[in-house]
């Protein structure tokens, strides 16, 4: 072995240096009297608890098998064989990853042929990937706005949308989660005062949180009468809702009316990456100025290659959307059925309300005990007093595991006292 010419110097010791101020809230946030310190003394913290096997509706977590109620996987092709296989082929033909952006190094004909066919099934001019759906909101919004545009933007907006609007400098105006009257309000106002600034409303197709769908018929009606444009968010909902998984303004029939539609590979698609569709000219300025887009690393291989199988898969097998959907039925009708509040869910996300913040850390450890893995989701995420278990579901669950889920939530519901001891039995 080859020496190293620099001898071994111990580690001095380095005269006492005062810490940064900047990095007191560190300190503060591990502070034993603090939140997360208590959770994790009472084994509650229910993040980043690590996976250890995965086969779409079943996780082993601590070597215990669960059954997965807690993924985005809604066509519960990350465990396909035939999409296991696609990305492995791709590995073998391009290598592991594509070391560089789009805009130099990283367009593989894959990338090409993925943007054709997303194209075609969405029935617009063009799109553009992106390396994750995160920085697909991030990067259209962005692009397409600017300084002296202004964006309409509802509250309960995914993350990235709001760091799209504060990166792309056009002035945000927030709507109240579905208010229309709100919105109406805020564009005729804007209209009025500034006739020439470039409109955007900007929309989760689906709510994260709740799972309801975006009133898209009402949207497209005030963007047409103020001269604004509409971009949906559908990361839950293509390949999920709407005519053979085209997602929410599908469920309208108003598809082909939107101007942009952006969607995200990390759910239904079983991989990572994102992409933008709408006409041409309007993805080819996005594909040149999204930062996100010219100055990231394109998606590897075997991403794409996952990708276009499940692409084709959703396409050849319109039975999975339909089981999907079922599936969403059956659940919503079992929690209501048993004394659970699941909001306004019209999809496979489904929550289950709880209520504060402490009971729903400790509902979410008694489903482990179950065996059934979901989400917890705590203010501010939600309203106050609205904790609750975010459960979704995937074509591949199993009957079984279906009423496994609602037997866990039944028993814990009734021990921990969030439904009443009389509640109704689970649906056979
Ligand atoms: N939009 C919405 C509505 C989302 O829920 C998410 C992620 N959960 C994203 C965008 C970001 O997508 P990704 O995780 O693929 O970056």
């Amino acid at each position: 072995p080859r020496q190293s010419t620099r001898p071994e110097e111990p580690e001095q010791a380095s005269p006492a240096q005062e810490e940064p101020s900047l990095f007191e809230k560190c300190h503060r946030f591990f502070d034993p009297s603090g939140d997360y310190a208590k959770l994790k003394q009472a084994d509650l913290y229910p993040y980043f608890r690590p996976i250890e096997e995965s086969e779409g509706s079943r996780a082993v977590m601590n070597g215990d098998e669960l059954v997965m109620a807690g993924s985005n996987n809604y066509l519960g092709l990350t465990a396909d064989p035939r999409v296991k296989e696609a990305a492995q082929e791709a590995t073998a033909t391009y290598g592991t990853g594509c070391t560089g952006s789009r805009f130099l190094n990283g367009t593989l004909d894959l990338h090409l042929e993925l943007e054709e066919k997303l194209a075609d099934f969405m029935g617009k001019e063009e799109a553009v990937l992106f390396s994750t759906g995160y920085m697909t909101n991030e990067g259209v919004l962005e692009a397409v706005a600017g300084r002296g545009d202004i964006i309409f933007s509802d509250k309960d907006n995914h993350a990235c949308i709001n760091a799209g609007a504060q990166k792309s400098l056009a002035e945000t105006k927030r709507y109240r989660h579905n208010d229309f009257d709100h919105l109406r309000k805020m564009l005729k106002r804007a209209h009025e005062e500034r006739p020439d600034a470039g409109k955007l409303i900007a929309t989760d197709g689906v709510f994260s949180m709740s799972g309801k769908i975006a009133r898209v018929p009402d949207l497209l009606d005030l963007a047409d009468e103020f001269d604004a444009a509409l971009m949906l968010d559908d990361a839950h909902a293509i390949g999920v809702i709407g005519d053979g998984g085209r997602g929410s303004a599908s469920t309208f029939g108003r598809k082909d009316d939107v101007h942009l539609i952006t969607g995200t590979f990390s759910k239904s698609f079983a991989s990572i990456g994102g992409f933008c569709v709408g006409d041409h000219d309007v993805v080819e300025y996005i594909r040149h100025e999204a930062s996100t887009h010219v100055f990231s690393a394109s998606m590897p291989p075997s991403t794409v290659a996952t990708v276009l199988k499940s692409l084709e898969i959703l396409q050849d097998e319109p039975e999975r959307l339909d089981r999907l959907h079922e599936i969403s039925d059956y659940m919503r009708d079992g929690f209501r059925n048993l004394g659970f509040d699941v909001w306004e869910s019209e999809t496979p996300i489904i929550p289950v309300v709880i209520g504060d913040m402490e009971l729903c850390f400790r509902f979410w450890r008694e489903l482990i005990d179950e065996g059934v893995f979901v989400n917890a989701v705590v203010p501010p995420a939600v309203p106050k007093g609205q904790a609750l278990m975010r459960t979704s579901y995937m074509a591949t669950h199993t009957d079984e595991e279906l009423d496994q889920i609602l037997d866990a939530f039944h028993k814990v519901g009734k021990k921990l006292g969030v439904i009443g001891t009389n509640g109704h039995e689970v649906p056979a």
